[in-house]
């Protein structure tokens, strides 16, 4: 494969779905630590609904409109924190992606930089505030720096991802719910930079 196209980008969220409602009690459990207990259900609620309307689609879609219709549809029925950040992020993922038939490794990078920038620019977080951010960040950056393979630059993405996950470890909490906790929240990892690392090692994952 040169690029990834729609269908590619549909395999890539029904890969997702997958592996969240596998992961579901597991990220509801890491914001049972430090959180209120949803994150997994929430999660899962938008990723099924996502699954039931794949097939709306008309014809082959763009991998932008496959993100964009998981962006409405996260928007619409996940709450809390979460849904609106995701929903931002797989908007401005789709709006980067436009009308191309495929992503090449440059596009790619476009994708990926412009959900997370959408991800900050609604929730307002920095590096190491103990969020979503600490996955997507680090994901960026290595999918830049990753050459023009479109695999080696999802293999980078997730890669990093996984390791920023777990740097959030350590972490005192300056945004979201676990702010409250103050020293409280150290020990445990972030669930929403768990499920951004779920998500894009589901894409390198995805043949
Ligand atoms: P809620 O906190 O409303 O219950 P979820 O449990 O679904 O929502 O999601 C919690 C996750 O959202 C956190 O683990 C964190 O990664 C992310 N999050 C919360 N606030 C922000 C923010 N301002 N910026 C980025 N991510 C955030
Ligand atoms: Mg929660």
């Amino acid at each position: 494969m040169n690029g990834l196209d729609g269908a590619w980008t549909r395999r890539w969220i029904e890969a997702i779905a997958a592996r969240v409602a596998a992961r579901k009690s597991e990220l509801t459990a890491l914001d049972r630590a430090i959180g209120d207990g949803d994150h997994g259900e929430n999660l899962d609620r938008g990723f099924q609904a996502v699954l039931g309307k794949l097939d709306s689609l008309d014809g082959e879609p763009t991998p932008g409109a496959v993100l964009k219709l998981v962006a409405t549809t996260l928007i619409s029925t996940v709450g809390g924190a979460a849904g609106p950040l995701y929903g931002t992020a797989f908007l401005k993922g789709a709006m980067a992606a436009g009308d191309r038939e495929q992503l090449d490794a440059a596009a790619l990078v476009e994708v990926l930089g412009a959900a997370r920038d959408g991800i900050v620019a609604r929730g307002k977080a920095e590096p190491n505030d103990k969020t979503m951010v600490d996955a997507w960040t680090p994901a960026v950056d290595a999918a830049a720096g990753a050459g023009d393979d479109v695999r080696a630059v999802l293999e980078a993405a997730a890669s990093a991802a996984a390791d920023g996950a777990i740097a959030t470890e350590p972490l005192v909490a300056h945004k979201g719910r676990a702010s409250y906790l103050g020293e409280r929240a150290v020990g445990h990892r972030d669930p929403g930079a768990e499920s951004s690392a779920l998500m894009l090692r589901a894409a390198a994952d995805t043949p």
